[in-house]
């Protein structure tokens, strides 16, 4: 039987990438034993319509100057080119033709995200589908209880938390700190600093 094959996806609005993404997903990587992280940057998420999202171009090449020097991290662009919304079911269903068959999908999500994941469409669907990796953030507790009580041993079988160095670092602050004419250097690659500064993006 062929070797398993474990790809980690890691979702995002990237805007911009910053240093909390990449070594999570690094940490995780290494953990769960994950052959390939995938970052998909997601086009305008429907809880951010409200707000101005840069355009996709932009997050597409600063992900893919963020991890172009790591050999285990990759970009895939599947959710900008889907027209409509993008539900986490779909991806999966499109990586899972890309990929062969045997390959598992370990989707990452921050904590407080997990527990919300009754409301997700499909979420059943999904959770025996895929796996989650889940790491803590500070001030966020998996919600075990409510979790095993929605989804069962099965499910639970399916999310897996691990702890990961807790970095406060958000794309919020660093547009803040841009906007304010703060340094951004380490918390972003050198590249994608460079690249904003190149574009002038988020003055
Ligand atoms: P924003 O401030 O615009 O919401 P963000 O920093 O939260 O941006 P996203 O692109 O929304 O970044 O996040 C993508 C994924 O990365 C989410 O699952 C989020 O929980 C996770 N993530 C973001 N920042 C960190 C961090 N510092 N450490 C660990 N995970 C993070
Ligand atoms: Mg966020």
């Amino acid at each position: 039987m062929a070797k398993s094959h474990k790809i980690g996806i890691m979702g995002g609005t990237f805007d911009p990438i910053h240093a909390g993404h990449l070594i999570t997903a690094e940490a995780v990587r290494d953990a769960m034993g994950l052959a390939t992280v995938l970052f998909i940057p997601a086009a305008t998420p429907p809880h951010k319509l409200d707000q101005s999202v840069t355009p996709a171009r932009h997050r597409l090449l600063m992900t893919e100057l963020a991890v172009c020097s790591n050999p285990h991290f990759r970009v895939s662009d599947i959710e900008l080119r889907r027209k409509g919304p993008s539900y986490t079911i779909d991806t999966i269903h499109e990586l899972q033709q890309i990929y062969p068959a045997g390959t598992e999908f370990y989707f990452f999500t921050g904590a407080d995200a997990i527990n919300d994941l009754a409301t997700w469409h499909e979420a059943d669907k999904l959770l025996a589908e895929c796996h989650f990796i889940t790491a803590t953030r500070q001030g966020t507790v998996l919600d075990t209880a409510g979790l095993r009580a929605r989804f069962g041993a099965a499910g639970m079988a399916h999310i897996h938390h691990i702890e990961t160095p807790q970095l406060e670092i958000s794309s919020t602050a660093i547009r803040e700190r841009i906007q304010r004419g703060q340094s951004i250097r380490y918390l972003v690659p050198q590249a994608v600093q460079e690249y904003i500064e190149k574009e002038g993006l988020y003055r």
